[in-house]
């Protein structure tokens, strides 16, 4: 449930389709009941954001007018479309083709039963969105327009999950439009193709708006936290996870943990400067700092900012969105690498993780804070969070771009509780099997071109996703227990040409 308190002040405008023809009573039913369903919708406690009703429109001018206020209100992140009686659809056709904001089609209608003994045509002529959402969903397709459509009396809990899916997509997109990620370093590592991409394409499909500064620049901010600070946080992490007793106070490795809050709120003092969401770090470019910001990577995902290892932005941006999508929802968000497999037949599992990278936000308990020497790029010991990931349903998406267009992958995963304890691993680490099954999961991932990073979701749906990558216009492929991998080889050739012809 969401509570008013913990809503978004972010809107979707609840827009009633009808027209004049029906006199000025009959418009004034479909008005007054437009406003409960909104009214419910917004009150149903399930909707991350506020559902504003607007007047009910009856010409084209006014749909027009509402489509380009909807355009320029920063708060308004969609609309919600229905159309209580009959709406002739060429009046819609200017304000839909000048829409620039995500677009749900919700068919419902304002009463359940039929009023079996007491229907008349008066009854017929007021509810008939039977009627008018095909006319008017027409015109939708006739322009072909990406929009949700969402089939169910308004309170239905499936129509309620639905558009709740669908609110927090649209709140994804809104921040993706606005969305900066700062590349500490500024490069890839070195040789790895899946992490590169079209930065420029990408700022103009996506919004993401990638830039990269010297770790000298952060090196210097980093210097300048206030001891204070440091103190503040040290004694934050005393409180949060159970550290080893190197790092406890008075033991012999607490100036490392000292550095690395430093890190901490270095970083995050840039990153709120500059208005980051989202950044990348290199282990292949640490000058000027100590070590490698691991732990700190782990504490700023776990405050809502994105990240991605060895210069990924596409990663980073997509953790921060999934942030974005479900930060009111239990369950979390962390950057994830596939690792290695436990092959037992019948009990195959991947095992994810990263030198140090993965958020806590995932936890299954209390983390610990560890000490560890790092075997890459390391300079001196590092703390790091080490933790397991609670079991459940997730899903792991990833971006990949094909040189003309980029591709999302969804793939739903089930996260399982690690038979064996881990003793000698060093690092937060999420055990899972992926759906349909291990051979079908990994084979259609590698069959797509997915990459080892994705963001590791147990908070987002796979819908949620899926709807994300709509609005984007990104190819979008998704797998989970109805993985059919011959359709998905017919699916990924016909996306070729679907895209080459600008269709999507
Ligand atoms: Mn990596």
């Amino acid at each position: 449930m969401t509570s008013e308190a913990n809503k978004s002040d972010k809107e979707l405008w609840f827009l009633t389709g009808s027209q004049h023809l029906y006199g000025p009573e009959t418009l004034k039913q479909v008005s007054e009941n437009s406003r409960q369903i909104a009214a419910s919708l917004d009150g149903s406690g399930r909707v991350p954001v506020r559902i504003v009703w607007k007047p009910i429109l009856t010409t084209p001018e006014d749909i027009h007018a509402v489509c380009l206020a909807a355009n320029s209100d920063p708060n308004c992140i969609g609309v919600i479309t229905w159309m209580h009686t009959f709406s002739p659809a060429k009046m819609w056709i200017a304000g839909l083709t000048h829409l620039q904001k995500p677009l749900a089609h919700l068919h419902t209608q304002f009463n359940v039963e039929l009023p079996w003994g007491e229907i008349d045509m008066d009854f017929m002529n007021l509810n008939q969105s039977a009627h008018g959402d095909r006319e008017y969903g027409f015109i939708g397709a006739r322009l072909r327009m990406n929009r949700k459509i969402i089939v169910g009396h308004f309170r239905d809990p499936e129509v309620l999950t639905e558009l709740e899916g669908w609110s927090r997509s649209a709140l994804a997109w809104s921040e993706s439009k606005s969305l900066k990620i700062v590349r500490f370093g500024g490069m890839n590592m070195r040789e790895v193709a899946v992490t590169g991409g079209d930065r420029v394409e990408a700022q103009i499909q996506l919004g993401w708006s990638i830039n990269g500064y010297g770790v000298g620049d952060l090196a210097k901010v980093i210097a300048e936290v206030p001891d204070a600070e440091v103190d503040r946080l040290v004694s934050e992490y005393d409180d949060l996870y159970s550290l080893v007793p190197a790092l406890r106070k008075g033991g012999a490795l607490r100036e490392n943990l000292r550095f690395e809050a430093r890190q901490e709120a270095g970083m995050k003092a840039f990153l709120d400067e500059g208005g980051y969401r989202a950044f990348t770090t290199t282990f292949e470019d640490l000058h000027g700092l100590k070590q490698l910001p691991g732990f700190a990577c782990q504490r700023l995902m776990a405050q809502g900012y994105g990240f991605g290892a060895e210069g990924d932005w596409k990663t980073a941006a997509l953790v921060r969105l999934g942030k974005v999508m479900t930060g009111d929802r239990p369950g979390g968000v962390s950057f994830m690498e596939d690792y290695t497999y436990h092959l037992t037949p019948g009990q195959e599992r991947i095992l994810g993780a990263h030198m140090i990278e993965v958020c806590p936000s995932i936890a299954a308990g209390r983390p610990n804070l560890e000490v560890h020497e790092l075997n890459i790029g390391g300079r001196a010991d590092l703390a790091r969070l080490v933790f397991d990931a609670k079991p459940g349903p997730a899903v792991n998406a990833t971006l990949m771009d094909l040189g003309g267009r980029m591709r999302m992958i969804v793939a739903e995963l089930d996260v399982v509780a690690p038979e064996h304890s881990m003793p000698k691993l060093p690092t937060a680490r999420a055990l899972w099997v992926p759906r349909p099954d291990f051979k079908r999961g990994a084979k259609a991932w590698i069959l797509a071109g997915g990459g080892h990073h994705s963001a590791f979701c147990q908070a987002v749906t796979a819908p949620e996703w899926e709807d994300f990558a709509k609005m984007a216009g990104l190819e979008v492929v998704r797998f989970g227990a109805d993985l059919d991998l011959h359709a998905l080889e017919n699916e990924l050739r016909w996306n070729e040409l679907a895209y080459k012809l600008g269709v999507r």
